[in-house]
């Protein structure tokens, strides 16, 4: 027999789930309305034209908005928030207004549809995905559902470059929520990202003698040669089994094949899946310098771990069970990868906060010109993190 709360439940999940049907083309016409403002990390107009869009509309919900220029670029970061009382915020949206193409790429490209795929630039990554914030906040809000959650909004606008000038900000934020889901594509067959590995570049730097090749050998220390030295030993980075790499991508050295060389540089690409990988890799570069092979030649080291991974705790793992679940009831696959690529995520994860990422719109080929996000995913998304969202706050109604 079904309980009375039990159809009380479906009859508002398939509420839920008829309103968000009917805003589809609503959805659609606002993501053409994005798309089509150029917004790469340089263009401060652009990227502040696509807040004032988002501050409109959250205005319009009730929600406390505010624009902000952030650090010597002033990087437009928009912020909004409904709270209650001094609780701390229940789930904290994160997504970047950024992309990485250049100004003049819509001209070239606008805002396209064939079959289930809308094309245009970071049509994904991640503007389909702030449009699933703003459609799952007026959602909560026609359900009155708002009112029984505490939320804060966060994009930044220079996620694409590093995220230098709202690094803080984000994590200061995500040190005020439970909770933070991260709106960067999710990938093809709903599948979310917990994990990403963290990482950083260390530059290489070894100083010898010049000297003729020929006449005299003697008098020359060369630099390639310790720099091989030093190759191999960072290559043994690979060799453990902490899932850390290490990979020499760049070098550079030598300038005429008779001329013992005086200089040489490496340029080295370090991934990390774990926050104490950091330490034991800062010290193994600062010790490279202490012991050169070739007596006389000088090594410096430049460079640091400086994003930390993104680590899933077991308050991730039980958030993640209230969204799979969720998901399955909607009846999507609901997955969940680890990814070697970073994001904002990486960053609140290291405040603490379970965060799960790849909350947004799904899609794929992010940076290329085939990038694309599923037009069948919109509702599904609005409505997963829409009922993620009801079920937190029926959580929060309960506790009181
Ligand atoms: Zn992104």
């Amino acid at each position: 027999m079904v309980s009375q709360a039990e159809t009380l439940f479906k009859k508002s999940d398939s509420n839920m789930k008829h309103y968000i049907e009917t805003r589809h083309e609503k959805f659609v016409t606002d993501f053409q309305t994005i798309v089509n403002i150029d917004s790469s990390s340089d263009n401060k107009d652009g990227i502040e034209k696509v807040a004032r869009f988002f501050e409109d509309r959250f205005r319009n919900i009730g929600l406390d908005t505010e624009i902000s220029f952030l650090g010597k670029n002033k990087v437009p970061c928009l912020y909004a928030e409904h709270k209650q009382e001094n609780k701390p915020f229940d789930i904290m949206f994160l997504g970047h207004m950024d992309t990485v193409f250049p100004t003049g790429e819509v001209e070239k490209r606008p805002f396209s549809i064939k079959g289930n795929k809308a094309f245009g630039p970071g049509v994904c990554d991640m503007k389909g995905g702030l449009l699933v914030v703003l459609h799952v906040l007026e959602t909560l809000k026609h359900e009155g559902i708002l009112d029984s959650l505490s939320v804060c909004v966060a994009f930044n606008g220079d996620e694409e470059t590093g995220s230098n000038a709202s690094k803080e900000w984000i994590m200061s934020t995500a040190k005020k929520s439970l909770r933070t889901f991260v709106f960067e594509p999710c990938r093809p067959g709903y599948r979310f990202v917990l994990q990403r590995k963290g990482g950083g570049w260390f530059h290489v730097i070894v100083k010898g003698q010049e000297a003729h090749a020929g006449a005299d050998p003697e008098k020359g220390i060369n630099a390639v040669v310790e720099l091989a030295h030093k190759i191999v030993e960072i290559n043994k980075l690979n060799q453990n089994n902490t899932e850390t790499s290490a990979q020499v991508t760049v070098v550079t050295g030598g300038d005429k094949v008779n001329i013992i060389p005086n200089r040489a540089e490496a340029s080295v690409d370090v991934r990390i899946l774990k926050i104490e990988e950091k330490e034991r890799i800062e010290t193994f570069f600062k010790t490279l310098t202490e012991h050169p092979y070739l007596k006389g030649s000088e090594i410096t080291i430049q460079g640091s771990i400086k994003r930390p991974p993104m680590e899933p705790g077991d308050a991730t793992y039980k958030l993640w069970e209230l969204i799979r679940s969720t998901g399955k009831k909607i009846g999507l696959p609901m997955e969940w990868i680890s990814t070697g690529g970073c994001s904002d995520g990486n960053y609140t994860s290291a405040t603490g906060t379970p965060t799960i990422d790849g909350m947004g719109i799904v899609g794929a080929n992010s940076h290329r010109a085939d990038e694309y996000a599923a037009l069948d995913s919109i509702d599904n998304m609005v409505l997963l993190v829409s009922q993620v969202c009801r079920a937190i706050g029926e959580e929060n109604e309960l506790r009181r």
